[in-house]
């Protein structure tokens, strides 16, 4: 009699970054590969991107061949279709053994997920679903068929990233296409993605900008009038290569278009958990730093001498605190991914806030609470605490949720109802 084999999808033997929770058989397989590119492949790797300041390349080679660079896009179209939940989980995971990957993973990934499942759930006329339904097409395609490399520049040093202002960057209709100008500045995958997916206003000729007006399209890597410049050497999640791109007169085909006229505003208004994609790779950081703190003081790290340090009741203390916080930090963020839907209630938006600002800051408070217990020689640079220290530190400053705007938001819509002012 043929037993059934145990396999991925039946059993874990890791806890997840995420926690434990019921998985799906697809969540399963998609963690335990994560599970296994991280430690054997991406964990070693890690320094490398970091000391060079250089794109991990390499990762993104296993990435492509396990199919996680469509994980996202919808099975109908060949694709691996992760939903939203399923992402988020498989990308804490890939974050706990490198956070440049993860960041950058994560905004490849946002390019197939808002044109798929998240735009499935914004309102459209029945003639922008369809010119939406054969776009996509298209830009799935080059996914599913090349393995194509997509990057997500919003930011421009304006309030424009933040949400509170029209995007510089001007798309102008022409014959056939979209001609495009401006400047992006932190653009991670900058000389390594195949596609910028920008997002700009549309010119309408008349002098006033409007948010509404946002586009998001895609401005392939060879087009004409589009350079890379800057330099890069930055404190943490030095892997992402985030560098800036000008646009002087770049055309692009209707066919670049990502989503139809004035639905990326409307995307950003019915789905807030757009925005909490950022976290994931925090979360892993964050798990990390725990992880390596308690085979540190067991006197387990591999390479290291088997001191022992756990006996001391500060160094059980501090652990005991970093676990508290990690265990709140994996609560609320798997409430946050298991509640996020178009138009959330004023209480799912508000736990999403918290569930963001906790990990964002939580990753960092973690990291530090780390180099401090384990103490002095766990910061030399042959050991990775010091890089998940830098690394982690990055979460909070990102677009459009930083910390700051994410108290603001929280204490705004606490106190006033929409439409109150
Ligand atoms: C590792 C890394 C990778 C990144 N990758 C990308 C990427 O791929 N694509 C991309 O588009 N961006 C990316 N960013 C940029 C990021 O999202 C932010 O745009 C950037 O960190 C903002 O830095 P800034 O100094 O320009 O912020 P500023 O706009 O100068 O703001 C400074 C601070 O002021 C506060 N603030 C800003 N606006 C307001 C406001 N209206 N009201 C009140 N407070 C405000 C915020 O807390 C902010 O942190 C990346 C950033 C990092 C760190």
């Amino acid at each position: 009699m043929n037993m059934p084999l145990p396999s991925a999808t039946s059993t874990l033997d890791f806890t997840p970054a995420v926690g434990d929770m019921p998985f799906t058989p697809l969540q399963r397989e998609l963690l335990s590969t994560a599970h296994r590119l991280g430690r054997d492949n991406f964990a070693a790797r890690a320094a490398q991107w970091d000391r060079e300041a250089s794109f991990p390349f390499a990762n993104y080679d296993d990435l492509r061949e396990a199919g996680f660079l469509k994980l996202c896009v919808p099975t109908a179209h060949g694709g691996l279709g992760a939903d939203y939940p399923t992402y988020m989980m498989v990308a804490a995971e890939i974050g706990r053994f490198c956070g440049a990957t993860a960041l950058t993973w994560n905004m490849h990934i946002c390019s197939t997920m808002w044109t798929g499942v998240l735009a499935d759930g914004i309102p459209m006329t029945d003639e922008q679903r369809s010119e939406h339904a054969a776009r996509r097409e298209l830009h799935f395609g080059r996914i599913v068929n090349d393995g194509a490399l997509y990057a997500q520049p919003f930011s421009e040093g304006t309030a424009a990233a933040a949400g509170r202002a029209p995007f510089g960057t001007s798309a102008k209709k022409v014959d056939g296409g979209w001609l495009i100008n401006g400047r992006k500045i932190w653009a991670s995958l900058s000389g390594a993605a195949d596609y910028y997916g920008i997002l700009c206003t549309e010119d309408k000729g008349d002098d006033h900008p409007d948010a509404r007006d946002t586009l998001y399209i895609s401005v392939p890597a060879t087009a004409e009038g589009l350079s890379i410049s800057g330099d890069w050497d930055p404190m943490g999640m030095r892997g992402t290569v985030s560098r800036n791109l000008t646009f002087k007169d770049v055309f692009v085909t209707d066919a670049e278009q990502l989503m139809p006229r004035g639905i990326y505003f409307k995307g950003a208004q019915t789905w807030p958990a757009m925005f909490f994609t950022l976290a994931p790779t925090y979360l892993g950081l964050a798990n990390a730093a725990y992880d390596f703190t308690v085979k540190y003081l067991r006197g387990e790290v591999e390479g290291e001498p088997p001191v022992q340090r756990r006996q001391y009741p500060t160094k059980q203390i501090a652990v005991a605190q970093m676990r508290i916080q990690l265990e709140s930090m994996k609560s609320l963020f798997t409430r946050a991914i298991t509640e996020a839907r178009p138009n959330p209630t004023k209480d799912q938006k508000l736990r999403l806030y918290a569930a963001h600002h906790s990990v964002m800051e939580g990753a960092n408070d973690i990291a530090r609470l780390a180099i401090r217990t384990c103490g002095g020689q766990s910061m030399l640079k042959h050991l990775p605490l010091e890089r998940l220290y830098r690394d982690s530190r990055c979460g909070a400053l990102m677009l459009p949720w930083t910390a700051e705007l994410i108290v603001d938001r929280m204490g705004r819509e606490t106190l006033y109802e929409a439409g109150e002012q």
